[in-house]
C-alpha cells in the first residue's frame, strides 16, 4: 500500500541553510552552538552535551545513538560500559587514536536511554551533518539502526555491505557496542563483519 508521507514532510524542516550557517562559524563555534542549544527538551535533562572524541583530522568517524548516563556526566561519548566494547573494536580493527573520532546522533541524554525520538533526530541533524563535514572522513562507521537512520533519513543499508556516497566517502553499518554486552552471540558476528571489510581501513 502506498504511504502518504505528505505530513511529515512538512515536519521536518530542510536543515541544509543551519548546517551552512554551522560549518561558516567554524569548528569552535559548532561546539558552542551545540552546548547551548535549546531546540528539543532533552537539554533540561542532560548535565552535559556530548559531542566527540578522537581525531579532529580522523579517517575512520564512529557514529553512535545518543549519551548515556556515563557520557551526560563525563560530557565523553563512548565512556561507560558500550565504551569498553567499543575500544575492545577499536583495538580488534587495529586502529591507533589518531585514526578516528567518535561522535553521537543526540548531543543530549534520552531520559531513562530511551530510544531517541525522530524529532530529536531531526532537530539535532544539523549538529551531526556539520560534524561530519568538519571532521571530513573517509570511513564512516554507523553504530546501529539509529545512526543509519539519521545519516540516511532511512533505512538504506545491510548489516556489513559497505556502500559509497556521492562525496566519496564510504560507509558501513555494523552493531551497536551495547549489542555486545547484551547478546554475547553478536561479539564473533561483528568480528565476522569487521574481517570482511578491513580493506576499508588498512
Ligand atoms: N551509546 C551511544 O550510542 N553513545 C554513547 O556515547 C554511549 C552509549
Amino acid at each position: 500500500m502506498a504511504i502518504n508521507n505528505d505530513q511529515n514532510k512538512e515536519e521536518v524542516p530542510d536543515p541544509s541553510s543551519q548546517i551552512q550557517e554551522l560549518i561558516d562559524g567554524g569548528f569552535e563555534h559548532l561546539e558552542k552552538e551545540i552546548r547551548k542549544c535549546a531546540n528539543c527538551s532533552l537539554h533540561e535533562g542532560a548535565t552535559n552535551p556530548v559531542i566527540m572524541k578522537g581525531s579532529r583530522d580522523p579517517n575512520i568517524l564512529f557514529i553512535g545513538e545518543a549519551p548515556g548516563k556515563t557520557e551526560d556526566m563525563t560530557g565523553i561519548p563512548f565512556s561507560g560500559r558500550a565504551g569498553k566494547k567499543l575500544d575492545e573494536m577499536i583495538g580488534y580493527m587495529g586502529l591507533s587514536p589518531d585514526d578516528y573520532a567518535v561522535i553521537n546522533v543526540l548531543k543530549c541524554r534520552p531520559p531513562n536511554n530511551r530510544k531517541p525520538r525522530k524529532s530529536e533526530i531531526e532537530q539535532c541533524k544539523p549538529f551531526l551533518m556539520a560534524q561530519i563535514r568538519f571532521l571530513d572522513p573517509r570511513v564512516i562507521i554507523l553504530l546501529g539502526n539509529t545512526a543509519e537512520e539519521a545519516f540516511f533519513s532511512r533505512k538504506e543499508m545491510q548489516w556489513g555491505v559497505p556502500l559509497v556516497t556521492d562525496e566519496g566517502i564510504s560507509v558501513l553499518k555494523i552493531f551497536h557496542p551495547a549489542a555486545m554486552i547484551y547478546q554475547r552471540s553478536r561479539i564473533d558476528e561483528q568480528k565476522e563483519l569487521l574481517d570482511k571489510n578491513r580493506h576499508l581501513w588498512e
